[in-house]
């Protein structure tokens, strides 16, 4: 019997309809919205390969050197051409037809490949099979034998023989599938395809999904908490092309989006709500996460096909423990981020489905490490993460492929699947089209090969020959060659553990433990990241301009603005390379004029009485806001190059009026305050008094800065050694303000958080958990203790709460 129906078909039929007939059967079993049909079994197809004689022939022609791109495609060739020619049995012919009569009347159906080692769960064959679209009774039977011939492409006989399969076991079964003329459809993953969190990520184009899934168009982006249903983030994309079923002839073709629906968002929040009422029925029906094909008509959704994410890292999900003495540790993935900042639809999405170019033990950095510029060339979507460096080869057609030598970065046009073996040998991917979903960056991800995608015009910009490096992370390619870091695996572990000690698993505490950063110096940065701390919960910026030797306005005087903003750039974005994708939280400048003094400019500060009391913080930056401007000019940069791991931090605020004036100033530089983490430090009575207006005022988070809220609150000059034996943090006073200040954080949703000195104090640490402070910083050397001090304060708190 070579035909079965969807509805006699379960999970274990993989062997008889292949992958996805049996996925689909599945499916259809499960009550799940999938379009009726039928499947010619593999058994038809071996049958068929037996009964004209063609398999001795056809299984010798394909046991070939896949590297020589040459023998390959004159064995994928002579290998399609004996099964187009062979004549279909009889008997078979009739089955089919028949069951196509019983779908009604002429429909239009999809002809869809379902081979037997298509979508197993240790191997993606993405995109590996044909697919035809709104075929009619006339072309049904050719077509599925077309089907059975693309078991024979250049990419399939590749991509078999490297992940090891036998040519002559892998069968073919053919779904035939009334079709859905869908006016929006997409792909979507029912989790994060890095981490596994409970996020879908959801791409969406005009038309049918087979312009998402070739790659053929920059699909919408949408990300969204399972949890709580919330859509965190929305990139709508420049959606040039859709495929459609022409009225005429019937067949799928490819027609310009009207020019109003171009940049129009495809899918409503009640459109997102539907697509991951599916997804979690379908993951529910696995229990794993999968990676949906889906299309609606008229707000009706259906699922053309479903099939377990191959690329979520086992590990990912305790990424951060793996930090002790272990640099691969930036595959906690993440959201994705708009980066609406550049005016430019596209997200700079963080998917780390683990390290890759870059596994030596570090993120190689920009122009610090050497050769490379930090000027981005394009930007797009970080489709699969990791750095690398190379020659450019931009390629236009697959007779092109061979051009693509050991170490070259391909660049093209569109995500193709036929680009396998191509980018095997070379160190990364740049496409002009295609979103992060599509087959090619799914099995970029699988090849480790750093890509990044949807880039709108790698292949005009990018000269082939250039060097460039791309970071298959933040989306990013920039010019020139960065030097990878050096492994520094010993000093990692130096960093938190004393010799001598065992190394032991970081502890998993609710409350984060983020570590304070001055010098943002990689070495520096690299050691702070191996402390698995989450995050820096303050980089000063003072050091930055410090180390310059001249004040600000000198500097800025001396070398122009450009090379003011270039400093802040290189020195945040060490430190966030590091830690990408953890925060760092970046203060902006807060030095007191007498620090200012020493260096060249300096005679120029203001002669103040108390400097402490002074012209400092937030109110130099707004009163004379020249250099704060250039700051903030330094964050949108940042954001720009794709770092949205870094958040903004204001010092010495006293009121909500001093945040609304950084706020307006954030506006000013094009950074949103509402999709960028920013907030205040505590630092006098009055910021602690006033937390709740500055909530008004839109603050992310509120960090206390012991150092000056001690010496505000009980007078003491922190830096007078007279009346050191009085600088006291964990005086009631000072408790009170910060006790106060969390409880009305909470109330407010806004995240509390410490970074003065006092964090690494044990007894504060105690007492800021009790209180439910959302995060502590503590510098390096004491991260590991505070870790360990948090939670056995945790594990006190919950065995109260049941006792
Ligand atoms: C603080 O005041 O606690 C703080 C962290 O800032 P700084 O020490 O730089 O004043
Ligand atoms: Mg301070």
């Amino acid at each position: 019997m070579g035909v079965l129906w969807l509805d006699e078909i379960g999970a274990d039929d993989v062997d008889a309809v292949g992958g996805k007939g049996a996925s689909l059967g599945e499916l259809t079993g499960a009550d799940l919205p999938v379009p009726s049909g039928f499947v010619v079994g593999a058994s038809a197809y071996r049958s068929f390969l037996e009964s004209t004689g063609i398999d001795e022939e056809l299984f010798s022609v394909v046991d070939v050197d896949v590297e020589d791109s040459a023998a390959l495609s004159d064995a994928a060739e002579r290998a399609q051409e004996l099964i187009l020619d062979a004549p279909l049995p009889d008997e078979l012919r009739a089955e089919i037809i028949e069951a196509y009569g019983e779908l009604g009347d002429d429909p239009f159906v999809a002809v869809r490949s379902s081979a037997t080692a298509e979508d197993l769960p240790d191997a993606s064959f993405a995109g590996q099979q044909e697919t035809f679209l709104n075929v009619t009774e006339e072309d049904l039977l050719e077509r599925v034998r077309e089907c059975w011939a693309s078991l024979f492409t250049r990419r399939a006989i590749y991509y078999r023989q490297k992940q090891g399969f036998d040519h002559s076991i892998v069968d073919i079964a053919v779904v035939v599938q009334r079709m859905v003329d869908a006016d929006r459809s997409g792909v979507m993953f029912t989790s994060h395809p890095s981490t596994g969190d409970p996020r879908m990520v959801v791409e969406s184009a005009w038309g049918l999904g087979e312009a998402v899934v070739s790659g053929s168009v920059s699909p919408d982006n949408y990300v969204v908490d399972r949890e709580t249903g919330a859509v965190e983030q929305v990139t709508v994309a420049d959606k040039k092309v859709m495929h459609v079923k022409d009225e005429e002839t019937g067949e799928t073709v490819e027609r310009q989006v009207p020019e109003d629906r171009r940049e129009r968002r495809v899918l409503s929040d009640d459109d997102l709500a539907a697509l991951v009422e599916l997804g979690e029925a379908v993951e529910d029906h696995y229990g794993t996460p999968q990676d949906v094909e889906w299309a609606m008509v008229d707000g009706e959704v259906h699922m053309l096909q479903s099939r377990p994410i191959t690329t979520i890292d086992d590990e990912s999900g305790s990424a951060s423990e793996g930090a002790l003495g272990d640099m691969n540790l930036d595959s906690q993935g993440g959201g994705a981020g708009a980066d609406a900042d550049s005016g430019d639809a596209r997200t700079s999405a963080t998917d780390g489905s683990g390290a890759v170019a870059d596994t030596s033990g570090g993120r190689a950095t920009d122009e610090s490490d050497g050769g490379a510029t930090d000027e981005v060339l394009v930007s797009g979507l970080g489709a699969s993460p990791g750095k690398a460096s190379g020659a450019v080869r931009v390629v236009d057609q697959l007779d092109e492929l061979d051009r693509v030598s050991e170490g070259d970065v391909i660049v093209t046009e569109m995500t193709t699947p036929d680009m396998v073996p191509a980018m095997k040998r070379a160190v990364g991917l740049v496409t002009d089209e295609g979103g992060m979903t599509s087959h090619a960056a799914i099995v970029s991800r699988e090849l480790e090969v750093p890509a990044v995608v949807g880039t709108g015009g790698a292949t005009s910009t990018l000269e082939d020959g250039q060097v460039v490096t791309i970071d298959g992370e933040r989306g990013a390619v920039t010019e020139g060659e960065a030097d990878a870091v050096e492994d520094s695996g010993e000093d990692d572990r130096a960093a938190t553990e004393p010799a001598g000690q065992p190394r032991q698993p970081k502890p998993m505490t609710a409350t984060e433990v983020k570590v304070n950063l001055s010098i943002p110096e990689a070495s520096a940065a690299r050691r702070a990241a191996a402390t698995g701390a989450d995050g820096v919960g303050l980089l000063r910026m003072e050091h930055m301009v410090i180390s310059l030797g001249k004040t600000p306005e000198r500097y800025v005087e001396d070398h122009g603005e450009r090379a003011f903003v270039d400093e802040l750039v290189d020195g945040i974005s060490t430190v966030a390379d590091e830690f990408y994708p953890r925060p760092v939280r970046v203060r902006t400048l807060d030095a007191p004029t007498d620090e200012f003094r020493e260096l060249e400019g300096g005679e120029d500060e203001p002669e103040e009485h108390n400097p402490m009391l002074g012209y400092r913080g937030i109110r130099r930056s707004l009163d004379k806001p020249e250099t704060f401007r250039h700051e903030l000019a330094a964050f949108r940069r940042l954001y720009e190059k794709g770092y949205d791991n870094v958040e903004i931090m204001f010092p010495l605020v006293n009121d909500a009026e001093d945040v609304l004036g950084a706020r307006r100033e954030m506006e000013a530089a094009g950074i949103d305050p509402e999709k960028r983490s920013w907030g205040a430090m505590i630092e006098t009575p009055a910021a602690a008094l006033g937390v709740d207006e500055m909530a008004d005022a839109g603050i992310d988070f509120a960090s206390f800065g012991t150092n000056d809220l001690t010496q505000y609150t009980l007078a003491v000059d922190r830096n007078n050694g007279a009346v050191a034996d009085r600088f006291d943090e964990l005086h009631p006073a000072v408790l009170d303000l910060i006790s106060q200040t969390i409880q009305t954080c909470r109330d407010r949703g806004v995240e509390t958080s410490i970074c003065g000195q006092a964090g690494s104090k044990p007894e504060m640490v105690e007492f800021l958990v009790d209180e439910g402070i959302t995060s502590i910083s503590a510098n390096a050397d004491a991260v590991r203790d505070v870790q360990q001090r948090v939670e056995r304060v945790e594990q006190r708190l919950l065995l109260e709460s049941v006792r």
